[in-house]
């Protein structure tokens, strides 16, 4: 009970990328730099199993950005045209590349990774990828003309690529879908549709990761003109419960998310953010049972997985660390009360 995990990322040690920012850039090259990558991973495989995460990550310390990281491997895009556009409409905006034909994936991206990490852990192991609908809101579409028919075409992709993951051990594959609470009008148009053509045929557990973003400023500013309660969860959850995703990641820790909107998740399992990821303060276990007690007044016990509100890559590598032994000794003192 009560299975612990984290949202994905992990911040990149400051020997092997500038840390404490997002798409920081890496300080090593060529075979020092993979190297220096799956020394990370396997120092993050490490640390999880120690603070009793049981479905650990490779901290995705492979990547530099999280949609990036994957479309790097994939024709169909050029990264010489770069567009400035804005993100999650238009809460900030960055520099992406432009598709400018038809996408394909002439190999495995991430396949490499996924055996090195798998091979250094027994836990369960997820590997996140990012969903169609954040990938089309992360780049320029100079080819398709529309965002459903490219997402479709992203899913495709993404759904050969699950496969040979899973294939190489992995237990659950994760879709990151932060544009999910921006456009949830969408979500239900084609978002879940996309969705689905991405986990198509896999046999191992599906997740999708829904938050309000890395504690980066740009969202800290976006999250207080939300008022005091977030209630965009509340459009997409029916929908996503009717879906064929067994689970869902969701913040909770220190935000505005009224809990009892975890009613509209009936039949999922949910991975509760326990830990906030924007400054470095790290939690104490009471806090992080406490935000799960509030999540169980809502929520069978039996269907939470403790969890990070989002991905931990921008903040400090130690504040991380004891963000990971806290959550783990959250949880246990949880099931410790319960079996007492
Ligand atoms: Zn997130």
């Amino acid at each position: 009970m009560l299975q612990t995990s984290i949202a994905g990322s992990l911040p990149r040690p400051d020997w092997l990328a500038e840390p404490e920012t997002l798409k920081g850039a890496w300080k090593l090259s060529g075979q020092a730099l993979e190297d220096g990558k799956r020394k990370a991973a396997a120092d993050w495989l490490r640390h999880q199993e120690d603070a009793g995460i049981q479905i650990v990550t490779n901290g995705e310390v492979f990547r530099t950005h999280f949609v990036h990281g994957f479309l790097e491997g994939l024709t169909g895009i050029d990264w010489q045209q770069m567009t400035r556009m804005g993100i999650r409409n238009n809460r900030y905006e960055l520099d992406v590349p432009t598709v400018v034909g038809p996408l394909s994936r002439p190999a495995a991206v991430h396949l490499d990774e996924v055996r090195f990490s798998r091979a250094q852990t027994k836990a369960q192991f997820k590997f996140t990828l990012p969903g169609p609908m954040t990938i089309c809101d992360t780049i320029a579409d100079g080819y398709y003309g529309s965002r459903p028919k490219m997402a479709l075409a992203f899913a495709d992709i993404l759904n050969a690529e699950a496969k040979e993951l899973e294939a190489a051990g992995v237990d659950v594959i994760q879709f990151d879908e932060p544009a999910f609470n921006v456009f949830m009008t969408e979500v239900k148009d084609w978002g879940i549709e996309a969705l689905h053509r991405a986990i198509d045929g896999l046999k191992c557990t599906t997740a999708v990761h829904i938050c309000y973003g890395y504690g980066i400023q740009a969202n800290l500013d976006w999250k207080k003109s939300l008022g005091s309660e977030w209630r965009q969860y509340e459009e997409i959850f029916p929908a996503l419960n009717g879906s064929r995703i067994d689970q869902i990641s969701l913040e909770c820790a220190g935000s505005n998310v009224p809990l009892s909107l975890l009613r509209l998740l009936p039949d999922k399992q949910l991975m509760v953010g326990a830990i906030q990821v924007t400054g470095d303060r790290v939690e104490s276990p009471a806090e992080v049972v406490a935000t799960l007690r509030a999540a169980a007044e809502h929520v069978e016990l039996e269907r939470i997985l403790p969890c990070t509100n989002c991905g931990m890559a921008p903040i400090a590598y130690d504040a991380a660390l004891g963000k990971l032994q806290a959550l783990g000794a959250g949880a246990e003192l949880l099931r410790q009360g319960r079996r007492s």
